[in-house]
């Protein structure tokens, strides 16, 4: 009997304003199975991977070339394989284009297992591309992807400012296919999901979409593959005003907070989170009821340091006409009502 093969990798595609990436496993190149699914808003994929520490990552890889060039003892053991499959499934669970470690990682072993000759650099490669990503994603960010030049579309941008560079998209792996428009129960991973969309009668009644999925092959092609899709959905970058990072709108959103969970927080709040807060306190400040107690304030307060009023009944006045102007914001007496007691005081 032969042995079942195995074999995993990831798949990006997008249904309406989302962007999914998915991990699969393939049994003996007939059955998919999804491993773990997750969804992000449109950019953000490409936002989370502009703040990784490429450098170190590309260190811990060429850890993994150099202990198979020069260290291991062939044939390389069934325990050193799952020691360093454990130690590069932990770089993926970095950011999801780290991924394509772990598919390489799956293929090198195939090979390995079929005695076809495995070029053990490929470790080296790999960190080199991704340092190249990331560098190229900061760039097209800050060049055609930036929201600052409104008036034109991000494609437009990139016409203008791309004759000086090769503007070519390597050829992508890309497939039409029929895939759920949104999973049926909440996907944790802890139950694989076949992902044969019309293979499988449990999807037959359920919303769907045709849609073009991307196996990745290199962090070149993901460069690729995020640079045509931006250009396409006029996708562009924009600087949070809370965190000073770049964070991915579409077309001309007056977003200016990012999505990003804020660092120190116990309570996992975003940037936006803190944004909305922001604007709320700024609307409160603006409250017509602050505005009318203030200018009271003033007259009193000018009227008290002339000693035409004592202070005493400057406290007392101040106490009370807070408490009223805070019964007016919180709308249990009308505006009306606040002005009426002002004047009459
Ligand atoms: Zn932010």
């Amino acid at each position: 009997m032969s042995k079942v093969m195995y074999t995993s990798y990831m798949r990006i595609y997008r249904v309406e304003k989302r962007e999914i990436w998915e991990w699969i496993e393939e049994q003996d190149h007939q059955h998919r199975r999804v491993l773990s699914h997750h969804e992000h808003a449109i950019g953000e994929l490409v936002m989370l991977y502009l703040d990784q520490p490429v450098d170190r990552i590309a260190s811990d890889l060429a850890e993994v070339s150099d202990y198979f060039l020069h260290e291991a003892k062939h044939p390389i053991s069934e325990a050193e394989w799952a020691m360093w499959g454990k130690y590069l499934s932990e770089i993926s669970c970095k950011h999801p284009f780290f991924l394509l470690v772990e598919q390489l990682f799956s293929k090198i072993y195939q090979q390995y297992q079929q005695d076809i000759d495995v070029d053990f650099n490929c470790f080296y490669h790999l960190a080199e591309q991704f340092n190249t990503l990331q560098n190229t994603l900061k760039e097209q960010v800050s060049r055609y992807l930036n929201a600052k030049s409104i008036k034109t579309t991000a494609l437009e941008n990139f016409m203008d400012q791309a004759l000086q560079d090769d503007g070519c998209f390597s050829s992508l792996t890309m497939k039409p296919e029929i895939v759920p428009r949104e999973y049926l129960c909440d996907f944790s991973g802890a139950l694989p999901m076949p992902c044969d969309f019309l293979q499988n009668p449990m999807w037959k009644d359920h919303d769907y979409a045709l849609t073009r999925v991307f196996y990745p092959q290199t962090p070149i092609e993901i460069g690729d593959y995020f640079l045509s899709l931006f250009l396409q959905e006029d996708v562009r970058f924009k600087i949070c005003k809370n965190c000073g990072r770049y964070f991915a709108v579409m077309g001309k959103s007056k977003r200016e907070y990012c999505t990003r969970i804020v660092e120190n927080s116990r309570t996992l709040r975003t940037c936006m989170n803190i944004g909305a807060a922001r604007l709320y306190n700024s609307t409160r400040a603006q409250h017509p009821a602050r505005k009318a107690y203030m200018k009271v304030y003033k007259t009193l307060n000018s009227r008290m340091r002339a000693n035409r009023m004592t202070k005493e009944a400057f406290t007392l006045w101040s106490a009370e006409a807070r408490k009223k102007r805070d019964d007016c914001i919180a709308e249990r007496i009308t505006l009306e009502q606040f002005q009426e007691w002002l004047s009459s005081h």
